[in-house]
């Protein structure tokens, strides 16, 4: 069976990064807050909550950043820093195995300094318990020994700013959530933001960028920053090696074409989904694992890699009988929709809300 890794190809509109790719990100991302796109209010209230921290000698307080993932959660992390001319610790929830790993990097921090977790909804309970502390009173308990004789050393802490970063704000415990001062909520790019990251990024990668080459870029990544930068590299590669060198609306229509990248920025397996979806079962309702047999996928892999977008996009909608193509699927794959209903029963959408019970 082809796996998750296999039918996705190269992940080309993926929005996580490996290791290589965090790396290949560092050139274009933003060092200060005024050149961070788009995200105004977000920017704006960072902004205040940075600059009263500064005028009062304090550190900020703790913010968290909640969102999916390549909207600038870590870029904002590292901004924070910047603008507050602090040296930033970085860390992730599932790496802190131990509460003595936390305590090790807490006791380390110089004054100021901040803190990033990122997936910190991924933390150990007990090192989260140790962070309540820390975030509190810049205090923490180091338990030394076992049973009956252990005791605990309470060690100071700097003044430090704690930048906590997740995908997932419902998976926070409450205690953990109240003792961020600022949260902020990242939300998806609109394509006019996206064309303003890619001028940006084409400037600082040296590489010339039509309006009209911005615009079909931004048109299939997703409302997402990382993904445009990435589709931008895989377009400058096309544009350098076949053509003169420049993004254009033909440079990028044809580079996404060889990458598998279609106009509203679904690959290979999301298409293969609504294919089966529309062709094979005349747009649902049909249940998850079939739906995975038709397109030779786990089920986990179509319900967490493909069905978010599509969802998003308005092409899928998930029903309580069954996953149904909505009219925007059938056209989007160039076929007509069946007579006023989407697939073989009422129109998916209200289906999702109302709380009438399932016909018999
Ligand atoms: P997250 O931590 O939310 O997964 P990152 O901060 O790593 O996302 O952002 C992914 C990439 O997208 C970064 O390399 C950064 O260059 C770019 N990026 C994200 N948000 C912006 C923005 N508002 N302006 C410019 N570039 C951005």
């Amino acid at each position: 069976m082809a796996g998750a890794a296999g039918m996705t190809g190269d992940g080309l509109v993926s929005a996580y990064a490996d290791d290589a790719e965090r790396d290949a990100e560092v050139s274009v991302r933003p060092k200060r807050l005024d050149e961070f796109i788009a995200q105004h209010r977000v920017r704006d209230q960072l902004d205040l909550l940075l600059q009263g921290a500064m005028r009062r000698g304090a550190p900020p307080d703790h913010i968290l950043l909640s969102g999916p993932p390549g909207l600038g959660k870590t870029t904002l992390a590292n901004i924070v820093a910047a603008e507050l001319g602090s040296g930033i610790r970085v860390t992730s929830g599932p790496v802190i195995e131990r509460s003595g790993d936390l305590a090790a990097i807490l006791t380390s921090l110089a004054e100021g300094d901040v803190l990033f977790i990122d997936e910190i909804h991924r933390i150990a309970k007990p090192a989260e318990e140790l962070l309540y502390s820390a975030m509190e009173d810049f205090r923490v308990d180091v338990i030394v020994g076992k049973g009956p004789g252990a005791t605990a050393i309470p060690l100071d802490v700097e003044p430090f700013t704690l930048v906590g970063a997740t995908t997932r704000s419902g998976l926070l415990t409450g205690p953990m959530r109240d003792r961020f001062g600022f949260v902020a909520h990242l939300d998806f790019y609109s394509p006019a933001d996206l064309e303003a990251l890619l001028h940006r990024s084409a400037r600082i990668l040296g590489v010339p960028i039509t309006p009209e080459g911005a615009v079909e870029i931004a048109g299939r990544s997703r409302g997402t920053p990382r993904i445009a930068n990435r589709l931008l590299r895989r377009v400058r590669d096309y544009a350098e090696v076949r053509a003169e060198g420049v993004v254009t609306l033909e440079t990028a229509r044809a580079a996404l074409t060889v990458y598998d990248v279609d106009a509203l920025g679904l690959d290979r397996l999301d298409r293969a989904v609504l294919t089966a979806l529309v062709d094979s079962f005349r747009g649902g309702p049909v249940g998850l694992s079939t739906l995975a047999v038709a397109v030779g996928e786990q089920p986990d892999t179509v319900e967490e890699v493909c069905e978010p977008f599509l969802v998003r996009a308005g092409l899928l909608a998930r029903t309580p009988r069954g996953r149904v193509a909505t009219e925007a699927a059938w056209r989007h794959l160039g076929r007509t929709p069946p007579n006023g209903t989407f697939g073989m029963e009422a129109p998916a959408v209200p289906d999702l809300f109302s709380n009438a019970p399932d016909p018999p």
